[in-house]
C-alpha cells in the first residue's frame, strides 16, 4: 500500500530545507527526498560571503548540513532517494521514489534545483573524471601547482578561475564572448597574475588519450588556434533546471524553468508548488532559494487549512 504524506518535499537544497523547516514547524510533517546531489549545489562551492547571518563566511557544505540538521531537529523526515516518476492527475499526487516506492501526497514542494551544463564535446564526455570537471572546488585540488583551463565568463566561472588561481600554477580562462561576471568579480580575476583571460575564444578540443593533456582553442574573431598543456578542464557556463520528471504535469518555460504565479510558489496544478533554481532563472542565490522555499511552505500550509476547512483551495 503507498505511504500516505501530508507534505512531500522534492530536493535538498536551500529551498527544500528551509521549506522542510517551515512545514516542520507548522505540523506537516514533512518527507523530504534528498535527490542525485544531497545538499543541492552549495555543496560543490567553497566559501559562501553572501548568505546573512555568517559574517565570517561559511563553507557551502558546512551550510548546507547545518539546514539539514535544523530541518531534522524540527521534525523533517529527510530520506536519501530520488524522485523518478510522478503522477498529478487527481487532488492526490502520486510520486515514485527510485522507480518503485509509491507515495501519494496532499501536497508537493518542487525544490529541485538546476544542474552544470556541459560544452557536448566528445572529449569532455570522454575525460569526464580524468581532467575535465564541472566543479572546481571538488575537483581542483588534484591539479595543485600545475596549469589549468575553465570556461565559462560569468560569476561561476570567474569564481571558480581565482580559487583555481589560489593553488594552480597558472589558470586559462577561456571565454567565447565577453566577460558577464560582476564587476566585483572581474577585479578579482584581473587581480590574480596567474589568471590568462581569452576572451572571444572557444575550446575546439580537449586533448590527451586517458586523462587531459593540453587543450586546444579557437579565437572566434580571426579563427586562429592555440595549443595549451594543461591537467585540468573545468566547465562553469550555467545550469539547466531539473525539471525533467515533471514535463507534461507542469507548466515551464522553454528552457524548462517552473512557471508559478507571480509573488506566490503556486504552479498550475493545485497542491503543488515550486521553489529555488527550479523555477528562478534569475536571481538564483541561496538566499532567494531559501525565501521561496519558506513562500512555498506557507503556500502549503494554506493549501491544506482551506481543504480541511472544506474551502475551495486555489
Ligand atoms: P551565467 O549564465 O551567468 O554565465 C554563463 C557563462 O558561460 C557566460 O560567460 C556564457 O557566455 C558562457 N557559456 C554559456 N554556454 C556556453 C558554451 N556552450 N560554451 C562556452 N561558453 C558558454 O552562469 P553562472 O553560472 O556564471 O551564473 C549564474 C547566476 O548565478 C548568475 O546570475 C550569477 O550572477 C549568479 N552567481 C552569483 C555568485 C555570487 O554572487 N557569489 C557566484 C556564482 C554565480 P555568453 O556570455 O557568451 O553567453
Amino acid at each position: 500500500m503507498a505511504e500516505k504524506v501530508e507534505c512531500l518535499i522534492i530536493g535538498s537544497g536551500p529551498a527544500g530545507y528551509t521549506a522542510a523547516i517551515y512545514a516542520a514547524r507548522a505540523d506537516l510533517k514533512p518527507v523530504l527526498y534528498e535527490g542525485l546531489q544531497p545538499g543541492g549545489q552549495l555543496t560543490i562551492t567553497t566559501e559562501v560571503e553572501n548568505f546573512p547571518g555568517y559574517p565570517d563566511g561559511v563553507m557551502g557544505p558546512e551550510m548546507m548540513n547545518q539546514f539539514k540538521k535544523q530541518a531534522e531537529r524540527l521534525g523533517t523526515d529527510v530520506r536519501y532517494g530520488i524522485v523518478t516518476k510522478v503522477d498529478f492527475t487527481g487532488p492526490i499526487h502520486k510520486v515514485w521514489v527510485d522507480e518503485k516506492t509509491e507515495i501519494h501526497c496532499e501536497t508537493v514542494i518542487i525544490s529541485t534545483g538546476a544542474s552544470a551544463k556541459w560544452l557536448g564535446l566528445p572529449s569532455e564526455q570522454r575525460l569526464n573524471g580524468n581532467g575535465v570537471s564541472a566543479c572546481a572546488v571538488c575537483d581542483g585540488f588534484f591539479h595543485k601547482g600545475n596549469d589549468v583551463a575553465i570556461v565559462g565568463g560569468g560569476d561561476t566561472a570567474a569564481e571558480e578561475a581565482t580559487y583555481l588561481a589560489k593553488f594552480c600554477n597558472k589558470v586559462y580562462m577561456i571565454v567565447r564572448s565577453e566577460l558577464r561576471a560582476s564587476k566585483a568579480m572581474q577585479h578579482r580575476v584581473k587581480s590574480m597574475p596567474n589568471i590568462e583571460v581569452l576572451l572571444h575564444t572557444e575550446t575546439d578540443e580537449i586533448l590527451g588519450e586517458h586523462a587531459v593533456e593540453a587543450v586546444r582553442v579557437k579565437n572566434r574573431k580571426d579563427g586562429s588556434t592555440r595549443e595549451m598543456p594543461i591537467s585540468g578542464f573545468f566547465i562553469a557556463i550555467g545550469h539547466t533546471p531539473n525539471t525533467d520528471i515533471f514535463k507534461g504535469w507542469i507548466d515551464m518555460d522553454d528552457q524548462g524553468y517552473i512557471n508559478t504565479i507571480p509573488g506566490t510558489s503556486k504552479t498550475n496544478v493545485r497542491g503543488v508548488f515550486a521553489a529555488g533554481d527550479a523555477q528562478d532563472k534569475h536571481y538564483r542565490q541561496a538566499v532567494t532559494a531559501a525565501g521561496s522555499g519558506c513562500m512555498a511552505a506557507l503556500d502549503a500550509e494554506r493549501y491544506l487549512a482551506n481543504v480541511k476547512s472544506g474551502v475551495a483551495a486555489e
